[in-house]
């Protein structure tokens, strides 16, 4: 009787634990993109999406969305599906820009100055394109957009790229420094005798007193070399220093970069 039901026992706690443990292949719950799904069962992996059988039914959801432990079960990449996404992106660009005419992605930017798209297109037109002078033409064109756009290494990178591709329009976006006049130099007070001109040691008498004693109380100024005039200007009161304004004279104009990237596109447009 005993062992009976001991036998019992043993069958109904097996039944319960079997009963409690959940099948292995079926997730409680999981939410994909704000939904809450209950008891779940994966189908078929058709990337980008999977297939899941759920308490309320069937649903296809995108690999992408799920927690990284379970994609890393079905075995996504989301690394590798990420770079092919934007790999197939690109092949179409490219494709797109392939049989588009420059002057129609120039008559485009021209309606939108500033539209960072547009300009990633006239690149790719400027890479495509065969004749050096029209590739120079489109590249000036980016690299106006670039600055006029980005900031930061971008810009930098622009900045440097256009003095190379066309120096002359690099040229066109600086005006002559009103500072200093285009000199690249400005005067200011000698900071040997603020200005004075005069030795400021023996102020302009050439000799300074070095004893009481009554006779040779005076020697020459060493400062000056009995000169009577300050040795760092050498009596000139200023002296130049690097316009702090400019670069040699020259001055980065915003406003002549706006101009001559709208003109540049403008051109371009009716070509
Ligand atoms: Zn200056
Ligand atoms: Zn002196
Ligand atoms: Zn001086």
């Amino acid at each position: 009787m005993k062992v009976l039901l001991l036998g019992f026992i043993v069958i109904a706690l097996t039944g319960v634990i079997i009963a409690a443990e959940p099948r292995k292949d079926v997730i409680p719950s999981v939410t994909i993109e704000g939904v809450v799904y209950e008891d779940i069962r994966f189908g078929r992996v058709m990337p980008p999406t999977v297939t899941i059988y759920h308490k309320r039914g069937v649903a296809n959801v995108p690999l992408a969305s799920l927690p990284p432990e379970l994609q890393k079960t079905l075995g996504y990449d989301k690394i590798k599906a990420e770079a092919e996404r934007a790999a197939a992106e690109q092949a179409k660009i490219v494709a797109e820009v392939h049989s588009t005419p420059s002057t129609t992605i120039c008559t485009a930017l021209a309606a939108d100055l500033t539209n960072t798209n547009l300009l990633a297109k006239l690149k790719l037109k400027a890479d495509t394109t065969q004749s050096p002078t029209t590739r120079a033409q489109l590249l000036t064109i980016y690299y106006l957009g670039k600055l006029c756009t980005s900031a930061g290494a971008e810009a930098q990178t622009a900045w440097n790229s256009l003095q190379v591709i066309n120096p002359s329009a690099f040229a066109n976006l600086f005006d002559t420094c009103a500072t200093c006049g285009g000199k690249g130099t400005v005067e200011t007070d000698c900071p040997g005798c603020r200005g004075i001109g005069n030795c400021p040691i023996c102020d302009g008498y050439g000799w300074v007193q070095f004893s009481w004693s009554l006779w040779d109380r005076y020697r020459i100024c060493q400062h000056c070399k009995g000169t009577k005039l300050c040795p760092v200007c050498k009596g000139q009161k200023t002296q130049s220093v690097h316009c702090r304004q400019c670069t040699n004279g020259r001055q980065f104009s915003r406003q002549k970069l706006q101009q001559t990237y709208w003109q540049l596109v403008t051109e371009a447009c009716n070509q």
